[in-house]
């Protein structure tokens, strides 16, 4: 589209040292024939769906992105028992879950997840697994009277009805806003196989426990009760709740978890505890090195952990105030090192806080010794990035077998075999990203697959060029939207986990694509107004629930300015961006520099033209130009003999995606 060129009137030069906002002329008439999409007035604001509207309505939410003054949440406490039988892999577990209904509503039943039916013969699913049979239910209590299984969706008759890896359980009458409610529990499962389970499983050495209780759904403000089926693919929307939760193993046992271990001396043999209390205390140097709390020649009872009594079993209990899951991890085969790091002022006593960190491993996986060193830098490079780190301890293990890596609150399980270095550190770094975002940060990970994905992948890329200095940028933060993008395979971004027909359009959706549109915002926005903003989100939404509007709100409250074209652009549309220089023409002692907007994607042209003496100069076709609908404008460059070089965005903050277009040399 080259068409009328300079049929307009000029220009005034953009020589300036800092990005300016030239006049630009359209070049040629803009005209309705113009195959330029122009976003409607109404897709200028920010996709509100009905269910946002009403909680912005009903004040839970607000248009800046802050929580409304009626926000509200569910709460539940969890006290669980649990043991395992290494050898037949049943896994039996019990329990009192505390319900408290928070909500302005009466609720006449409610949602609890059986995950572990995602392995049912019969379940639906959109990824192979083992079949285990799924979870066994064997006692369902409610206030201390036994709720039978039903098959009725009749509210008004009390018991429990299983639909696939979600269970109602019908009150029989009406939890009152404000009330709470006993849930008693009992249940069994096979553990599946890690080598085809996501996320979870044993191997016979390993068992990562993971889903492996009746975990209240999420009922919140926006769409009430959360029950979308755990298909194997999309990821999970949880609750803040309390856990009390004890784990019965065989002695030589180390059990990893979330939450803080409240009998040490129980389980614990002397030297581990000794280890692990001088490393807690900082005896020597913060942040001195690693300390191996259990060596390979230690393992097994008696020595790693403590003898046990006549069944050779202990019992390992653990505390965790506010989060969103629980997971643990069993081994006899691990070793165990540890370091201590300082993450500033965590809870805000005005003291620093020095939470440990904890890799536990096979001794054999011989790239695992430096995951500790890999954690350790993890933890510290994010509580500088988004805000310091408030949990007691990261743990690290070793096993997974199905994806690289699963996050969960203080823990997260790991390939054992990576493919290097920077793989694991990069993995190692991914899953502890998710320590913020979704586990303090608690979005919806199965319907918006991004809000934690695509914030995790971003801060992947920070971490690695910081760990490994001189590593290429590019190659870390790869080109697979690019590729789908040129390849016309792109999907959006704003799609349910569970509807993506493909892995590879899924990855580009909500972990590549988000990246790419982060760190476009922030060369949009600059370094100092992002970052403000990607903070205050992280901190408002500190274990809340926050939707895409919240992220998008609390962006356009904080940089002042309206950027729902971005939002629409690269979260709801698959549109491109090809912007192009086409022409320079001489015009007496200017240059009159034409630039083509070629693509549907909004985005500022910055030009950078670099002189002979080598000085640049910068200059900006503003985005509100191309959102009028012009597909073309010119600029003008005085002193046209002294140009050496213009080049569109040549930092490359910007997606293009034909960059042999965009420079021009005399
Ligand atoms: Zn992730």
């Amino acid at each position: 589209m080259t068409r009328a060129l300079l049929a307009c009137g000029l220009l005034v030069a953009g020589a300036c040292a800092s990005p300016r906002t030239p006049d630009i002329y359209p070049a040629g008439s803009f005209d309705a024939a113009d195959d330029r999409l122009v976003l409607h007035d109404r897709y200028k604001s920010i996709v509100e769906p009905p269910g946002f509207r009403r909680a912005v309505e009903q004040g839970t939410r607000t248009r800046t992105g802050r929580p409304g003054s009626a926000y509200w949440q569910q709460y539940a406490r969890y006290q669980l028992s649990a043991s395992i039988d290494t050898a037949s892999k049943l896994l039996t577990g019990s329990g009192r879950i505390r319900y408290h209904n928070r909500s302005p509503d009466a609720l006449r039943r409610l949602a609890v997840h059986l995950y572990q039916n995602l392995y049912a013969p019969d379940a639906q699913r959109n990824r192979p697994v083992p079949i285990t049979g799924g979870v066994t239910l064997t006692r369902v209590t409610l206030q201390g009277t036994n709720l039978g299984s039903i098959a009725s969706t009749d509210t008004t008759k009390a018991g429990f009805r299983t639909d696939g890896t979600i269970a109602w359980i019908h009150l029989g009458r009406s939890l009152a806003s404000g009330d709470s409610v006993d849930l008693d529990v009992a249940w069994s499962f096979m553990v599946p196989s890690l080598t085809s389970s996501p996320r979870m499983g044993q191997d016979g050495e390993v068992f990562h426990l993971a889903y492996w209780y009746p975990q209240f759904a999420v009922y919140d403000d926006v769409s009430g009760w959360q029950v979308d089926q755990y298909m194997g693919t999309a990821e999970f929307y949880m609750g803040y709740a309390d856990y009390d939760v004890s784990l019965r193993v065989p002695a030589g046992w180390l059990v990893v978890a979330t939450g803080e271990l409240a009998n040490p001396a129980q389980v614990l043999s002397p030297t581990a505890r000794g280890r692990l209390d001088r490393l807690s205390a900082g005896r020597g140097a913060v942040d001195s090195g690693i300390v191996h709390i259990v060596t390979a020649d230690e393992r097994g009872p008696g020595r790693a952990t403590a003898a046990g009594g006549a069944d050779r079993m202990l019992t390992w209990r653990f505390t965790a105030d506010q989060v969103r899951d629980f997971a643990w991890t069993t081994s006899s085969r691990y070793v165990w090192d540890a370091a201590r790091v300082s993450v500033g002022d965590a809870d805000g006593d005005g003291a620093g806080d020095f939470p440990l960190v904890h890799a536990l491993y096979r001794p054999d996986r011989t790239a695992w010794r430096e995951t500790a060193r890999y954690a350790r830098h993890s933890i510290d490079f994010l509580s500088r990035f988004v805000f310091p780190y408030p949990y007691p301890h990261m743990t690290v293990v070793e096993g997974l077998e199905v994806g690289g890596g699963m996050e969960f609150p203080m823990t997260t399980f790991i390939t054992g075999t990576p493919r290097d270095s920077v793989a694991l550190y990069g993995v190692t770094l991914h899953e502890i990203a998710h320590m913020w975002f979704p586990m303090i940060v608690g979005s919806d990970e199965k319907r918006n697959m991004w809000q934690d994905e695509g914030m995790a992948s971003f801060l992947d890329v920070e971490g690695s060029v910081e760990f490994f200095p001189g590593i290429p940028r590019a190659t870390l933060a790869g080109t697979s939207y690019e590729r789908a993008a040129s390849a016309g395979t792109e999907l959006e971004v704003t799609r349910h986990g569970d509807h993506y027909m493909r892995d590879a359009a899924r990855t580009v959706a909500a972990y590549d694509k988000p990246m790419v549109a982060l760190h476009a915002l922030r060369g949009l926005l600059g370094e100092e107004t992002f970052m403000r903003a990607y903070r205050e989100y992280a901190r408002r939404w500190t274990n809340r629930h926050p939707q895409p509007q919240d992220l998008f709100n609390t962006f356009n409250d904080i940089s002042g300015r309206d950027l729902s074209w971005f939002w629409r652009t690269w979260f709801y549309e698959t549109w491109t961006l090809d912007q192009a220089i086409v022409g320079v023409q001489r015009s007496g002692d200017r240059l009159l520099v034409t630039v083509e907007d070629r693509g549907s994607a909004p985005m500022p042209a910055r030009l950078v033209i670099t002189r002979t003496d080598g000085t640049t100069e910068r200059a900006e076709i503003p985005v509100e130009y191309w959102l009028q609908g012009h597909t073309s404008g010119v600029h003008s460059v005085e002193r046209a003999g002294t140009v050496s070089r213009i080049e569109i965005d040549p930092d490359r903050l910007f997606p293009d995606l034909d960059r042999t277009n965009q420079s021009w040399t005399p």
